[in-house]
């Protein structure tokens, strides 16, 4: 098995609240077991270039608490071609880094594999406010988005209420309906749309025009990302139809900041300290996942296959490298995640008015 002498830990893709806890128990984790670590900045892009920086307890105090991550983020192209991997690999051998835990979504991981694959064994972390890791129960800044969400709703709650208004919200997520699901609930939303299930718009119109003929003065429909320009098409749509005053709002990345939540904490120390266990067990290849409340761990080709099931964007012979307790497997928790989805969305259609 491989001696670990120096682990790197690094923050691609988007960035997410909670990040920071992660790096911060990569790091204490790493020397509490007697492994170096060092912190590369911005990414794949900062790994092809070099910025790699000695990292100790001292680096890392107070980031438990900060928003966005404080090794900064990156997207870069070039380290998906040869060249760039080629710079990439040269920086590892350099400092002498003997593995990577990688902090990010699916595109990151796709990362950690080629890593692997060239001889830098990479772990990875699911870091992204939207919780479409398939694999995963949940992902690091998730719980935080949804409570920066349901603020700004609540805020508009109460000046929908006092103006007698409509509101039409949309929320983060990309194709994953599940802020603008949990935020629905969460703030009493009177409808909610998402991309995962096909809506019934004329009933939530009359939904609106019933409730204002029986006195109800304040309206919030909540629509996820992943439904495009839907929003604002149907703001017009409910003004006209039932005469209520309509306005639209856009949360965007706004809700991408801001300060961690303890559940965000808690989960990303979780999964960083799982990160270096795993790597120093001689393990790679791996994504730390939520499942039932225990932190495990997922082979990488597997998430991302699973994810591919999940989101219909299977390709002929992605299923062939694995078995059929895994694909079972990968079918079932598919079938999970769905009925998670349509049992959120059952409960707001349950409770709305
Ligand atoms: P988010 O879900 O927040 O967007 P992400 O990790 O999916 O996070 P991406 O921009 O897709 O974000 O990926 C981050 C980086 O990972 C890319 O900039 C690129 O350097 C690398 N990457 C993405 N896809 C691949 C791939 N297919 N092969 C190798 N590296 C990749």
């Amino acid at each position: 098995m491989q001696k670990f002498r120096k682990i790197g830990v690094l923050t691609s893709g988007g960035d997410a609240p909670g990040m920071n806890a992660a790096i911060r128990a990569v790091t204490l984790a790493g020397e509490t077991s007697g492994v170096d670590v060092v912190a590369v900045y911005e990414g794949y892009q900062g790994l092809m270039e070099g910025k790699v920086v000695d990292f100790s307890t001292g680096s890392v105090n107070g980031i438990i608490r900060r928003g966005g991550t404080t090794l900064y983020s990156a997207r870069s192209p070039e380290f998906m071609l040869e060249s760039g991997m080629q710079k990439a690999i040269e920086t590892c051998r350099k400092f002498e880094i003997d593995g990577i835990v990688t902090i990010g979504g699916d595109g990151t991981f796709r990362g950690a594999t080629d890593l692997t694959r060239r001889g830098i064994p990479c772990i990875g972390i699911p870091g992204t406010i939207d919780n479409d890791v398939t694999a995963t129960d949940a992902t690091i800044g998730y719980d935080t988005a949804l409570n920066t969400t349901i603020g700004m709703i609540d805020c508009l709650r109460d000046t929908c209420e006092s103006h007698a208004r409509c509101n039409v919200v949309e929320v983060m997520g990309r194709h994953a309906g599940y802020i603008a699901l949990e935020s629905a609930i969460a703030t009493g939303a009177e409808a909610v749309i998402i991309s995962e299930i096909a809506h019934d718009e004329e009933a939530i119109i009359k939904r609106i025009a019933d409730l204002r003929a029986a006195g109800k003065r304040s309206f919030i429909i909540v629509v996820s990302e992943g439904m495009g320009a839907y929003g604002e098409e149907l703001t017009v749509k409910i003004e006209n139809a039932t005469g209520v005053e309509s306005r639209f709002a856009r949360f965007a990345h706004v809700v991408r900041g801001g300060v961690p939540t303890v559940a965000d904490r808690v989960m990303a120390s979780q999964m960083g300290a799982k990160a270096v266990e795993l790597l120093l067990e001689g393990k790679s290849n791996m994504v730390v996942c939520k499942r039932n409340g225990r932190i495990v761990s997922e082979d990488i080709a597997y998430a991302l296959t699973v994810d591919r099931m999940f989101k219909g964007k299977l390709k002929e012979g992605d299923l062939d490298p694995f078995t059929e307790d895994q694909i079972e497997s990968m079918k079932a928790l598919c079938e999970i995640r769905k009925q998670e989805i349509r049992d959120l969305y059952d409960l707001v259609e349950k409770t709305a008015r």
